[in-house]
């Protein structure tokens, strides 16, 4: 009786034990995304795309790569998103001109409202304030360090990012949160967002949003871009 006791233990612990083994995920070989990535451009369409406020974008789709167009807008998922894991591949054009905020910029808004910024900021030869270089939580945080490629290279970001929730009552109850590696260094260590990036009062209370990529006139480039709901 002794010895079924302890069998039976055994059993129901292991069962127990096995239930709570996570779940499992295939790593993508080099670059290729995870086997539950949502894969939001792999270089052949824009179907998960639409012009940001509605409409087809318009920007140069060559190369497996979207390329900005100026003037044609920023551009959004149709999907929306709330926390999760992004990977993005981005270029600066090799000729780029122009200085300051105004050399190579994009960006990527995390629910619309949250920039990452992307700049020409290679070795930090291009002038600007330091809170809106490359990989800055654009006007709140300069990155962490400068791991910048020259224009004409392709970069990553990896992004971690934990949406903001609100109390029913439409006040703040945790603000969002954002770690970032670029290039494969962090330069963004679980950043407290301090509220809307063009909104320096706070927060505005939203659900899930779109992910923005933005049109600032610069031909930026982007590829591979695949996003995990955590
Ligand atoms: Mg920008």
């Amino acid at each position: 009786m002794k010895n079924f006791i302890i069998l039976f233990s055994l059993v129901v612990c292991f069962s127990a034990k096995a239930q709570d083994y996570p779940r499992v995920v295939t790593p993508g070989n080099g670059a290729e995304p995870p086997s539950d990535a949502i894969i939001l451009f792999d270089g052949k369409s824009f179907s998960e795309w639409e012009k940001a406020g509605g409409g087809d974008v318009q920007w140069k789709l060559a190369d497996k790569a979207m390329t900005v167009v100026k003037g044609a807008g920023s551009i959004q998922t149709k999907k929306s998103f709330g926390d999760i894991q992004l990977h993005i591949e981005w270029r600066i054009p090799a000729n780029v001109s122009g200085e300051g905020q105004n050399k190579g910029n994009s960006g990527i808004h995390i629910q619309n409202w949250y920039e990452i910024q992307i700049l020409d900021s290679y070795q930090n030869l291009n002038k600007t304030y330091v809170d809106g270089t490359a990989g800055s939580i654009y006007t709140q945080s300069a990155p962490l360090v400068n791991a910048c490629r020259k224009a004409g290279e392709w970069q990553t970001y990896d992004i971690i990012y934990m949406a903001p929730r609100f109390n029913s009552d439409q006040t703040l109850e945790i603000p969002a949160r954002i770690t970032v590696l670029h290039n494969g260094v962090l330069i963004q260590n679980n950043f407290i967002i301090k509220g809307t990036t063009y909104n320096k009062s706070g927060y505005k209370p939203h659900d899930k949003l779109p992910l923005q990529l933005q049109d600032h006139g610069n031909a930026v480039s982007f590829r591979n871009i695949w996003v995990r709901e955590l």
